[in-house]
């Protein structure tokens, strides 16, 4: 008998920018490595064309996130401008200037600080002789960093079936929208997926989620009556993923309120989440894998000028980003690919 593996993404929003309080308890995913040991080759096989094909439809769709990312692009191309009249003589203030530009974008202090000494340097060595070679190393830089920091940018979905993903994040940051963004592309990849509405504290939360299921033709399970726990509706839905055979039971959670706006809210919040997580572990006796969060999904990018926070939460959080949120439409959740990213924000 499988056990379910729980993978947890959390979600960060622009427009939640207290978001780096979710670094929920721990990180890693070495339960999941182990349980790939134990694996079926079916269901193995199964998952693995699953991720692949979802990265196959991340470079063909390298135009969303192009236009995603438009703001931040604009944003940064101030900096086309500066290279373009480089000379040797300027490259202090460029430097000075290009800081700014990266700074003001969201990329933060640290990875900043980095990249501009790592230009200096190899432009007063002698190794980088133009403004369009400059903009070269800066975009390679970038790119080394999202590869080298979160190289895990494909899904992961175990190899248990039904693999379970909770998405964990702030109110309002657009969790139930990336489930059902999520829910749709898995679907369109031929996965069976079970949807569990475990935000039981919001009366609306579950409407918004049913709604979800209709759009995307999944199936769902919400709670009966009111005030049920919400680790007992998400164990009941991967009770039910187990029964019926369902590839993926996607779960979602109450948010997290905002640090600056109630702990204790937040601390009660997080109870619940451990119970979810626990009751899900449960459904399988003997199934005490608890992972910590595999992976991020950054929404709101398309509202955002400041999508550099894609790398500098890479970077602090060492965490790979695994989706990013360019809109509210059912296609608007994008597998991340550093590589499309980095052409997006310098074009
Ligand atoms: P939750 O409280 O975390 O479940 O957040 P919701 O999923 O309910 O989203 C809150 C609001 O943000 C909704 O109006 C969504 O349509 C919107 N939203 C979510 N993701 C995105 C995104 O990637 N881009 C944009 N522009 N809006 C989004
Ligand atoms: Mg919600």
């Amino acid at each position: 008998m499988g056990m379910a593996t729980p993978v947890h993404l959390s979600l960060l929003s622009k427009t939640s920018p207290s978001h780096l309080v979710l670094a929920f308890p721990g990180t890693g995913s070495i339960s999941h490595k182990t349980a790939r040991f134990k694996c079926l080759a079916s269901q193995s096989g199964f998952f693995t064309r699953l991720g692949r094909l979802i990265k196959e439809k991340a470079r063909s769709d390298v135009e969303k996130i192009f236009s995603g990312f438009s703001k931040t692009r604009d944003n940064l191309a101030v900096i086309d401008e500066l290279l373009l009249y480089w000379n040797l003589a300027d490259t202090d203030r460029v430097l000075d200037e290009l800081e700014e530009a990266l700074l003001a974008s969201d990329f933060g202090p640290r990875i900043t600080i980095k990249i501009v000494e790592s230009l200096r340097e190899d432009i007063l060595a002698g190794k980088l002789k133009s403004g369009s070679e400059i903009k070269d190393a800066l975009k390679r830089s970038v790119l080394e960093l999202l590869i080298k920091k979160g190289n895990k940018a494909d899904l992961q979905l175990g190899f248990r079936k039904p693999a379970v993903i909770m998405i964990v994040g702030v109110n309002g940051g657009g969790k139930t929208t990336s489930l059902g963004k999520l829910a749709y592309r898995l679907k369109n990849e031929g996965a069976k997926i079970l949807m569990a509405a475990g935000d039981t504290f919001r009366a609306a939360a579950s409407d918004q989620l049913e709604i979800w299921a209709e759009r995307t033709g999944c199936d769902i399970v919400v709670a009966e009556k009111e005030k049920i726990k919400a680790s007992s509706v998400l164990s009941q839905a991967v009770k039910r993923g187990k029964e019926q055979g369902f590839d993926v039971v996607l779960c979602d959670t109450s948010g997290l309120v905002p640090i600056f706006s109630g702990l204790h809210t937040n601390y009660s919040l997080m109870e619940e989440l451990i119970a979810c997580k626990k009751a899900v572990g449960k459904v399988v006796p003997g199934a005490p894998n608890v992972v910590g969060i595999t992976g991020l999904i950054l929404t709101k990018l398309d509202g955002s000028a400041r999508g550099g926070c894609v790398v500098s939460v890479v970077d602090e959080l060492g965490i790979p980003v695994k989706f990013v949120g360019v809109g509210e439409g059912v296609e608007d959740l994008q597998p991340f690919d550093a590589e499309a990213f980095v052409n997006a924000i310098f074009s």
